[in-house]
């Protein structure tokens, strides 16, 4: 399998949970290592340009709202097959349908506040890293 990076999010209600340390610990125990970190508050235009894909949903508003509610910790991930692996890690979308064991099962709330965000594809993954870091921003394990 090809070492792929991911980016990676822990939503507001996952750091105002305190909770920061024990989902990374879950990426790296999977074999992903974090390649670049910061904490950042996302401005409403940051959350909207992040999540353009979703604007005309009507889940839209409440995201960026959400999104904007707290702290953030954006991180990229690096690994053999990190997309999918890290997806896996994170459970479904909606945390009572995400299986046992999973970020979301564990420690989100709702469908709004579900912890953590992880890109869905390798195509995803480059547009979403150069969203928020630059290349020179990335320190791979190689
Ligand atoms: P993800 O890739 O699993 O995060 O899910 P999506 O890309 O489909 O949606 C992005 C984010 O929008 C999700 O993580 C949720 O926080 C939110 N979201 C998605 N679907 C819904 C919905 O039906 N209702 C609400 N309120 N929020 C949603
Ligand atoms: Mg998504």
């Amino acid at each position: 399998m090809a070492v792929e990076r991911t980016l990676s999010i822990i939503k507001p209600d996952a750091v105002a949970k305190n909770v920061v340390g024990q989902i990374i610990s879950r990426f790296e125990k999977a074999g992903l290592s974090v390649v670049a970190a910061k904490m950042v508050q996302l401005s409403q235009s940051d959350a909207e340009g992040f999540y353009a894909e979703h604007s005309a949903r009507p889940f839209f508003k409440d995201l960026v709202g959400f999104m904007t509610s707290g702290p953030v910790v954006v991180q990229v991930l690096e690994g053999e097959g990190a997309v999918l692996k890290n997806r896996e890690l994170m459970g479904a979308t909606n945390p009572k349908e995400a299986d046992a064991g999973t970020i979301r099962a564990d420690f989100a709330e709702s469908i709004d506040a579900n912890a953590v965000h992880g890109s869905d594809s390798t195509t995803s993954a480059a547009r979403e890293i150069g969203y928020f870091f630059a290349e020179t921003d990335l320190c791979p394990r190689g």
